[in-house]
């Protein structure tokens, strides 16, 4: 008799990755290049918004604020082939996705976020080769927290959600979209603990993704 093998989704950026860190050594970099200073770097830490704020509205401030000669999309464009490269995945996290494919999930990241820059991040990282699956919303035309992204996830693993899980660091995208498609789920950091309300409380909540890996194989 075989069984259908059960689902564990991750977010990708501030879950799987550090991504605001990476924004950070890519700001630095980038402030460098266009000879600007310190001031541009707190700017766009400031206006980022963790990533959140479209990046057209971010490179149409910074193009006013900084008289930057570009089109705000060469600039959007740029950006999504330059900041991946300031990515990186802890050796700890590629081996607890090891570990759960190994005890026979299936693992699927299930990310917000436009196909270039999510694509050259997981090429960068290694997630990508390491997951069973990368389901990227504006691939599948799909956004978190609608339950379909998951069901697709599913579907394109061969798994089933039930008993699966869902981990992330957004309350309304990654928590309230897991238990909307009946996952278990657990929050990841406090990037957004304010927005946390009870239609969005996780079944559990750490500092970092790693402890997620033992609960979910039942550790
Ligand atoms: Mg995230």
């Amino acid at each position: 008799m075989t069984t259908t093998p059960r689902l564990a989704c991750f977010d990708l950026d501030n879950t799987l990755i550090d991504r605001d860190g990476a924004f950070v050594a890519w700001a630095e970099w980038w402030a460098r290049r266009e000879g600007l200073g310190d001031e541009a770097v707190e700017w766009l830490l400031t206006h980022d918004e963790g990533g959140f704020r479209p990046r057209v509205e971010l490179f149409a401030m910074a193009k006013a604020r900084f008289g930057l000669a570009a089109e705000v999309q060469e600039l959007v464009d740029a950006y999504d082939r330059e900041h991946p490269p300031f990515t990186s995945a802890d050796s700890a996290v590629l081996d607890g996705i090891a570990s759960l494919r190994t005890a026979g999930w299936r693992v699927a990241v299930v990310t917000n976020g436009g196909v270039v820059q999510q694509s050259l991040k997981l090429d960068r990282t290694g997630i990508g080769a390491a997951v069973d699956y990368c389901c990227i919303s504006e691939q599948v035309g799909v956004r978190k927290p609608d339950p379909t992204i998951f069901k697709i996830a599913a579907a394109r693993t061969g798994a089933t959600l039930a008993g699966g899980w869902m981990v992330g660091d957004h309350p309304a995208y990654d928590i309230a979209g897991g238990i909307a498609a009946g996952l278990s789920t657990v929050l990841v950091g406090d990037h957004h603990r304010a927005a946390v309300t009870p239609e969005q409380a996780p079944t559990h909540h750490f500092e970092s993704v790693l402890p997620a890996f033992q609960v979910i194989l039942g550790r």
